[in-house]
């Protein structure tokens, strides 16, 4: 199942990235120790037009952002495809506040030739370096990327072209 966004571009769930989300976040704590996966829904778009030439995304959702999701399941719920009994509303409030959206562009992925997964979790990495400490908003970087990753894996990163290679990293930091 995927969803249509304004431009034509297709949406769909990918939680085959958080555990690699886990891993980073057990692997660079002073950089996004403070990220709650629980918060964060992970996607992965496609059919992007060729203008919208972007790799990974992190969107943050603005208040009231746990709403939504008890919309949704108040009408699953009115369709009975969820019993009433299977939602608690009141105590899955913290559970459905979700904040951000970290999207990852699957056509641009593709497109990189050399160390694809490598890419990818420096990516991720990238994306959730953009949460705010309290959660409450989008961090910007002062450059074209943080410094922290311009100085661990290189400026041509994105491209599969880096500096240091991520398992170097994981080497020395185990
Ligand atoms: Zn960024």
């Amino acid at each position: 199942m995927s969803l249509i966004g304004t431009n034509g571009e297709q949406w769909e769930l990918d939680e085959s990235l958080r555990p690699i989300a886990q891993e980073l976040i057990n692997q660079f704590p002073d950089q996004v120790g403070h990220v709650e996966l629980q918060h964060i829904v992970f996607v992965k778009v496609m059919g992007t037009r060729n203008s919208d030439d972007w790799l990974g995304k992190c969107w943050y959702i603005n208040a009231p952002r746990s709403i939504i999701p008890h919309f949704v399941l108040k009408i699953l719920s009115l369709k009975n495809i969820l019993k009433p009994s299977d939602v608690v509303v009141d105590d899955d409030y913290d559970l459905l506040d979700l904040k951000y959206i970290i999207g990852i562009n699957e056509d641009r992925l593709n497109e990189v030739r050399d160390n694809q997964e490598e890419v990818l979790k420096v990516l991720i990495l990238h994306e959730m370096m953009h949460i705010k400490l309290e959660m409450n908003g989008i961090q910007d970087h002062t450059t074209k990327d943080f410094s922290y990753i311009l100085d661990q894996f290189g400026v041509y990163w994105a491209s599969g072209l880096m500096e240091k290679s991520f398992s170097d990293k994981s080497e020395e930091s185990s």
